[in-house]
């Protein structure tokens, strides 16, 4: 069987697969038979665990663990794990190893082409290390879409006749985007998109943790990492929980003695408020982008496991007079979009009169200098020649000259963002390109800008003298991959071991006891013990059916526990 179109949704939190079958996009479950699964990789004695299993470890095995690396992706950190050390991209290959493993299982066909979602706000360098990963995975991609593009698609491709002008509110764990799109006539177009790629879920946790910190009246920046960890992983909790009540009570142990804090959604809210502020300045510039108003606006579509929060559907609706809409849930949207845009790709014949048309989230230019009135020069601002917004794919020429005629050579310096500064911009990268020596004049050069559909760039330079051209590699900071380093880094991958599969559902109940264990203090602790006790002992009789029955009621306990810490 040849492959359906595969839409991943490689998110900081969780991560998802989705195929596009019978006229639809549908998710993909995992080994545990979920959807999601938690962006977290853990090193066991040499195996690799990947999802929910390595969650529980994140408390208990804190060197051996990792979350949230997609926030380091594009750049040129080394994240230890055990003895080795790892990229973000290397990391994050592991999930979309384990995305494919479960899609090719449940398809029961070998997966190669891929669509991968990625913020609409992420850069060069952080696009760059997304395909990277995808090839360190053994995958193909065809194309990166934006997550708010993909889950207008999951919302908009049912209504191709619709003419609408929608905005969506994307808040996952670690990033925040917005975007602006029109449905016409069967073509969904993107206006514009802006966002922070430095803003999530993950933030108002912390906000939480820290309140959690001020009512037992401790210092957080004097806590150890162990103890601002347990505080988070209950922070998290009761961020979920108020989310569907007014309050909730966390039990903190701290030096034997056990504090009973109660958190509640308005002081949650009055924390979290300069965060919502922040979401305010994408929002308005996109809006500004598109010269709309909120009443030109026919449906805001919320996407991202954060956008439940009730802070932030107050604010949206405040902000913009309207009523938002999570009809999808907004854990799922991206996934299911990115299984459309990848039957748009394959011409499905469910998706025969939809057209997609996408934008640059940045303006993408040069830095120049610029003589002054009295000779003087100023130097270090940056010249766009691709506006942010421009439709993709893209392509602008811009011109420039020397600023002296006796100048050898030009250092052409490529940066993405909005400041008119381009220290306060991205850099992507640098070219010196020598002139001609017999000139008597400044030198003319051209420098020509191309953005592909995936929001991927080239850069090239021509000489307006000698007619030669300079292509400038783009600095991926996370090195280009030669066959020859990939077969290097695969290798080091490779000494890795995966769990077999069916161990997954016992090695991720066994990870949960050892966080709870970790957790508790006395009586707690002991039954605990006495749980991982009766379930190694019945793993060891390997009888399937025994061994689910227990399960089953250890989990149940460990629920009344968990429920037991917030409540
Ligand atoms: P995503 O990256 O879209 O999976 O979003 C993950 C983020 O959504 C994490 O920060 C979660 O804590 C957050 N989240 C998920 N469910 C809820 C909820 N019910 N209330 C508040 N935040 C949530």
């Amino acid at each position: 069987m040849s492959q359906p179109p595969i839409g991943i949704d490689l998110g900081t939190t969780n991560s998802l697969v989705s195929a596009f079958v019978d006229g639809k996009p549908q998710l993909i479950p995992n080994a545990l038979g979920e959807f999601l699964t938690p962006s977290v990789v853990s090193i066991s004695d040499g195996e690799l665990i990947v999802g929910k299993g390595a969650r529980e470890r994140l408390f208990t095995h804190r060197d051996k663990t990792i979350s949230l690396f997609k926030r380091k992706m594009g750049t040129q950190s080394q994240i230890k794990l055990g003895a080795e050390a790892y990229s973000p991209a290397e990391l994050s290959s592991f999930v979309l190893s384990k995305l494919r493993q479960d899609a090719e299982l449940y398809l029961g066909c070998e997966i190669r082409d891929v669509v991968v979602s990625v913020p609409a706000y992420f850069n060069q360098q952080q696009r760059r290390a997304t395909q990277e990963a995808c090839k360190l995975a053994g995958l193909n991609l065809l194309r990166l879409v934006n997550e708010p593009t993909a889950a207008a698609l999951a919302y908009g491709v049912h209504e191709k006749d619709a003419e609408t002008q929608f905005l969506v509110v994307d808040l996952g764990g670690g990033t925040f985007d917005v975007t602006i799109l029109e449905m016409f006539d069967g073509v969904m177009e993107v206006k514009a998109s802006s966002g922070d790629a430095f803003l999530g879920g993950e933030d108002f946790t912390e906000v939480l943790a820290k309140q959690i910190c001020e009512k037992i009246e401790r210092p957080w920046h004097k806590l150890g990492g162990q103890f601002q960890a347990e505080l988070r992983a209950h922070a998290e909790i009761a961020k979920v929980k108020i989310s569907n009540e007014e309050s909730c009570t966390v039990k903190v142990f701290d030096k034997q003695e056990i504090y009973e804090v109660k958190l509640t959604r308005d002081e949650f809210a009055e924390g979290a408020k300069p965060l919502l502020q922040r979401m305010l300045i994408p929002i308005e510039r996109c809006m500004y982008d598109v010269s709309l108003k909120s009443e030109d606006l026919d449906r805001i579509l919320l996407v991202g496991g954060a956008t439940r929060m009730p802070m932030l559907r107050h604010m949206v609706a405040k902000h913009f007079g309207k009523f938002p809409e999570f009809n999808i849930d907004p854990d799922h949207a991206v996934a299911l979009g990115a299984s459309v845009q990848a039957a748009l790709l394959a011409e499905d014949r469910a998706l025969d009169d939809v057209v997609m048309t996408d934008v640059s989230p940045f303006s993408v230019g040069i830095e120049i200098g610029r003589e002054v009135a009295d000779g003087r020069r100023v130097s270090g601002l940056f010249s766009p020649i691709i506006e942010r917004n421009t439709p993709l794919p893209a392509s602008r020429v811009g011109s420039f000259q020397t600023l002296d005629a006796k100048q050898q050579e030009v250092l052409i310096s490529v940066y993405q963002g909005e400041s008119a500064y381009v220290a306060d911009n991205i850099k992507l990268g640098q070219y010196t390109v020598k002139l001609p020596r017999k000139r008597k004049d400044k030198e003319y050069f051209e420098v020509l800008l191309v953005y592909d559909t995936s929001g991927l760039l080239e850069v090239e330079a021509t000489l307006g003298s000698s007619g030669e051209k300079h292509g400038l590699i783009i600095e991926t900071l996370s090195e280009d991959l030669s066959p020859e380093k990939l077969a290097e880094r695969l290798e080091k991958m490779r000494t890795l071991k995966s769990p077999p599969r069916e161990n997954e559902v016992n090695q991720s109940l066994v990870a949960r006891l050892d966080r709870v264990y970790a957790m508790t203090r006395g009586s707690d602790r002991q039954r605990v013990l006495d749980m991982i006790a009766s379930f190694e002992s019945v793993l060891d009789q390997r009888d399937p059916v025994e061994i689910d029955r227990i399960r089953g009621e250890i989990e149940q306990m460990l629920n009344r526990i968990d429920d037991f810490y917030v409540s």
